[in-house]
């Protein structure tokens, strides 16, 4: 495994490689085995494997944790070489941002419900560094995992409306044994706010399970989940969504939905989703992106 620093380094690396198929793995660091996950997935269908490590400042708002994101570089780079990655990708902000830097990419309204009504400028950062990333990179298949279902419906839109050819996979939440997803940001906890971390996962697996035994109402599935997530200190957001459109699902629902919840305990703000469909698995084809927005009756949601 090489790890790199530089733009140059890293067109010049992968230069030597160029007939290759380059998957991609952006992250930002402090590795667990949803972050392995995504990196098993890239070498199934790739011969090298780039994976970054680069904690952005543009998608973090001004009162959040950039400063305090966990960071354990040593131990990422031994995660990685075990995991066969084969460039470990790892620049500093100034090689990422230039002096005078001002072009941002700006998405649109996928970006503005769930944690873009709470996070504002937050997509706009993942969008714009993910594609500067991709510009670095020029993989030719690129994953994120489902745990960030908005961020792979923002990045799966800019990939089309950027004309990026570059395949968008999406690949499942890793979980703990006591199904809390796993998250960097898990470490943030103590002994005491993992367990009452674990009422979100809870809450949407209850709802899951209603959906499975045929429940197709919007409210009485949040319903379920909310008696749940009501034990977290402070739930920012439950919701449940047209999985393509991330606007509100509409009962009965007909096509695959996400029941996205967002919620702190303690100061640590935590977020998960399950997706509810009655085909695939998990609802999702890698290249599915419809932009039509569905329309709720006055009834129902
Ligand atoms: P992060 O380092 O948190 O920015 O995450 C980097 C990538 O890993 C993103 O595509 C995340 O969605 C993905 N990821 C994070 N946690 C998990 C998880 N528990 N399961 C699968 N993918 C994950």
């Amino acid at each position: 495994m090489q790890t790199i620093t530089t733009v140059t380094e890293l067109r010049s690396a992968l230069g030597r490689v160029r007939d290759k198929h380059v998957g991609f793995v952006p992250t930002m660091g402090y590795l667990h085995d949803g972050h392995m996950a995504l990196v098993k997935a890239s070498r199934a269908r790739c011969d090298v494997t780039v994976l970054s490590i680069f904690v952005n400042p543009t998608q973090f708002g001004p009162t959040e944790d950039l400063s305090t994101y966990p960071r354990n570089f040593l131990r990422d780079e031994q995660l990685c070489r075990d995991a066969g990655v084969t460039i470990l990708f790892a620049p500093d902000a100034h090689e990422v941002y230039p002096a005078q830097f001002e072009t941002f990419v700006e998405p649109g309204e996928l970006a503005r419900s769930l944690c873009g009504a709470f996070r504002p400028e937050h997509f706009r950062g993942v969008a714009t560094v993910v594609c500067k990333l991709f510009n670095m990179v020029l993989p030719d298949i690129a994953f994120f995992g489902q745990k960030d279902f908005q961020q792979c419906a923002v990045v799966r839109r800019m990939a089309i409306d950027l004309n990026l050819p570059i395949e968008i996979v999406t690949v499942p939440t890793v979980r703990e044994p006591d199904r809390l997803a796993m998250s960097s940001r898990n470490r943030y906890l103590n002994k005491e706010e993992r367990l009452r971390a674990l009422a979100i996962s809870r809450g949407l697996f209850a709802a899951e399970a209603e959906f499975r035994v045929g429940e197709r109402e919007c409210e009485k599935l949040m319903a379920v989940a909310r008696r749940h997530l009501d034990e977290v200190d402070r739930l920012q957001y439950l919701e449940l969504v047209d999985a393509d459109t991330l606007q509100p699902a509409c009962s009965p629902l007909s096509q695959p939905a996400a029941l996205c919840a967002a919620a702190y305990v303690g100061s640590t703000r935590l977020i998960d989703n399950v997706i509810l469909s009655a085909g695939s698995e998990h609802g999702l084809r890698p290249d599915q992106t419809r932009m039509t927005l569905s329309r709720c009756d006055d009834t129902g949601r």
